[in-house]
């Protein structure tokens, strides 16, 4: 993969990569998710009436017929769907509120939640990422609730997507709740916009991970792996 480290401020191009190239080969411009200041000035009702009325326009330029029994409903439900589900982690108010505890057992190695399946959107081609991301930590004195590091993945996952920085977000998110650097974030994912369109690679699957602090030591990422494995 190439690595970008131009922002695409003039909205045409990327060290001299397409817009059409960017999204096939899922370049990205930032590790925050690329959001206007105006974004959260609809309410959420305003937007799910302005996304249905727009996803009817789409549906009726295919040539669907919308008076049909079956499809008359799917303008709002994809509305429906967009705001309150699968791109709901867009907005901060739906940001897990995170409690810490004061790590009364002392225990000082690493904690490692696996398997946390996870379902986003790629933003190239808004179509599904379907994966299971890993997440680690060492305790600097306070703890976590373990379904809180659930909720933090599918937080940063309900947003259209890269699965880059999905890894980093989740990843500076247990950095800052956890007020430590010794954190690690493994994501294994499949791609359906490389699955059932484009290459049309079913089998391939794309890792991405983040070591942080202790978790950066050949030592630590093999202790890691070890337990990923089992
Ligand atoms: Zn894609």
């Amino acid at each position: 993969m190439n690595t970008v480290t131009i922002p695409n401020k003039n909205g045409h191009t990327i060290n001299d990569f397409s817009n059409e190239e960017i999204g096939d080969d899922h370049l990205f411009t930032s590790l925050d998710t690329p959001i206007k200041p105006s974004a959260f000035e609809l309410s959420d009702e305003e937007k799910k009436e302005r996304i249905s009325i727009l996803f009817s326009e789409i549906m009726d330029v295919l040539g669907l017929d919308l008076t049909d029994d079956s499809l008359q409903g799917t303008p709002k439900r994809v509305a429906k769907m967009y705001i309150d589900e699968i791109f709901s982690g867009l907005d901060p108010k739906n940001k897990p509120k995170i409690a810490l505890f004061d790590n009364k057992y002392q225990y000082n190695q690493m904690l490692v939640e696996k398997n946390i399946t996870f379902y986003s959107n790629c933003e190239h081609h808004f179509v599904p990422i379907i994966g299971k991301a890993h997440v680690a930590y060492k305790s600097s004195g306070k703890v976590i609730g373990l379904s809180k590091l659930n909720r933090i993945v599918q937080y940063y996952a309900k947003r259209p997507q890269v699965q880059e920085r999905l890894t980093n977000q989740i990843a500076n998110e247990l950095k800052t709740v956890l007020n430590t650097e010794d954190v690690a974030v493994i994501i294994d994912a499949k791609h359906l916009c490389v699955a059932s369109r484009g290459v049309q690679d079913d089998t391939s699957a794309t890792v991405t991970t983040y070591y942080g602090g202790e978790f950066n030591t050949p030592a630590k990422i093999a202790e890691l792996q070890n337990y990923l494995n089992n």
